[in-house]
């Protein structure tokens, strides 16, 4: 059984409503390139759109009706998005659940060194990289800095076309003799992802006497950059989150134009086409929630990762701000909840055809991407969802005119890997993982198509209008 090319299907109409989408998706995906920076956009596009911050709802003691729209972040890394539905909460919510963290490498929290008159700052990767794709190719460096006295500087270094970018060199082939005969994941070591960010050697003290040479150094220099642009001493990074990405903005790419090439479709591809979604959809029956969480490339692990009671909590507020306290209702809400858990899948590459069974693949340009299980070596760690739930979204999606497919990620003990569908699933709620299927997943610079961005939509918001 083979699914059918969404491609085959628009009319002038649709691809210009499609090419209207994915323009706005591919600045989105420009400008957000950490999770704060992610959050920071969602919550301007959620205001936009009338929604206002729990926070706020909350203070001004706001009971809240069926079409309100509420949003909450926390540490600026996570956030979710409800708008009320006209049925009572405890009947449960249709929820979008997207990541807005990226492989990438962090600052280490004292990054700073000279080394033979160059100057470097050292990386602790983060999350799922091949380390050697992260070498001679331009970096930017997207975070922030919390100072002593409370202020936070936001740094963004290497976007603008007149900013400098910093990168890590690599070894000229002609001297790789014996670097290239290690195993791919060796060439490149974790400790040797040194971001070059200066060369230019200066004064520190002339010469005692004539004839001798002045004290120099090229860290004089850098650190005084530091201090008269960005306000930071050293000791500043201590109390920093940096990160080192790839700079410059996404792009079409392929002669027609039907791809777009990005830093962290994984998984802000989800997170944006959900977000749309979400805004899209006014008042439903059910209560809408778009998740869009952090640290899902480490396990999503820590106060901002879909393991935290973030989720749980703001739930509960929700419900009070319905005029319902009780501990119980907060759980039936959530049980009685449906998901999709966005989360990108594995594109068939006809470049590597082996990793792949052809029957179970996700394919460019079929839409949005079912995985009834993820996990690896015989399922582990899959949330595996019931065949009931997947005739449910079956159902959805065909009557809404959605283009799906389903897939898993490889052929059986090729490898595998996991979301946060388990995270939700332990709450008892259904939840299937759903996604848009990329190219070079992990990789500095990852693909997408822009049919499967366009149907992805077109499935959430009908997820989310289902009664
Ligand atoms: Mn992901
Ligand atoms: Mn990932």
């Amino acid at each position: 059984m083979e699914r059918k090319n969404a491609w085959l299907s628009y009319d002038k109409k649709q691809k210009k409503e499609l090419t209207a989408l994915c323009e706005n998706y591919r600045k989105f995906l420009s400008a957000g390139k950490t999770e704060r920076e992610c959050v920071e956009l969602a919550v301007a596009e959620a205001e936009k759109a009338g929604y206002i911050s729990l926070e706020a709802a909350v203070a001004a003691g706001r009971k809240l009706q069926p079409g309100d729209k509420v949003y909450a972040t926390i540490m600026g890394k996570s956030m979710a998005l409800f708008t009320i539905g006209t049925e009572p909460l405890e009947k449960g919510m249709n929820i979008l659940g997207a990541h807005i963290d990226s492989p990438r490498l962090d600052l280490k929290q004292n990054p700073l060194y000279e080394d033979t008159d160059q100057v470097l700052l050292d990386t602790h990767y983060y999350g799922g990289i091949k380390k050697y794709q992260w070498v001679a190719l331009p970096l930017a460096l997207h975070g922030v800095v919390a100072k002593k006295d409370g202020s936070v500087v936001k740094v963004c270094i290497g976007e603008d076309p007149k900013d400098p970018v910093v990168g890590i060199t690599d070894l000229l082939p002609h001297l790789a003799a014996s670097q290239m005969s290690k195993p791919a994941g060796k060439i490149v070591e974790g400790e040797d992802l040194n971001v070059l960010i200066g060369s230019e050697k200066v004064v520190e003290e002339k010469a005692k006497k004539p004839g001798d040479d002045p004290k120099a150094s090229v860290m004089k220099n850098i650190k005084a950059i530091l201090k008269d642009k960005y306000g930071i001493e050293e000791e500043d990074f201590i109390s920093a989150e940096i990160e080192v990405v790839p700079a410059g903005p996404a792009r079409d790419f392929g002669l027609d134009r039907s791809m777009i090439l990005g830093y962290g479709h994984d998984d802000r591809i989800c997170a944006y086409t959900s977000l749309v979604a979400m805004l899209n959809v006014p008042a439903p029956k059910r209560t809408s929630c778009c998740l869009l969480v952090d640290k899902e490339e480490i396990g999503s692990v820590g106060a901002t990762g879909m393991q935290s009671l973030f989720f749980e909590n703001t739930v509960a507020e929700i419900l009070a701000l319905c005029g319902e306290t009780s501990g119980l209702a907060v759980r039936r809400a959530i049980a009685n909840s449906r998901m999709l858990s966005s989360d990108v899948s594995a594109a068939f590459d006809p470049n590597y055809p082996g990793v792949n069974e052809k029957k179970n693949t996700a394919y460019f340009g079929r839409g949005l991407v079912f995985n009834k299980y993820t996990g690896s070596r015989g399922k582990g760690g899959s949330n595996d969802c019931s065949a009931e739930y997947m005739a449910y979204v079956r159902r959805v999606m065909d009557d809404a005119g959605v283009f799906w497919q389903t897939a898993e990620l490889g052929k059986v003990d090729e490898g595998g890997g996991g979301t946060i569908a388990y995270i939700a699933g332990n709450y008892g709620m259904n939840v299937v993982d759903a996604g848009i299927a990329v190219l070079s997943m992990h990789s500095p610079w990852d693909l997408a198509s822009k049919a499967d961005i366009f149907e992805a939509v077109k499935g959430y918001e009908a997820f989310l209008k289902a009664e």
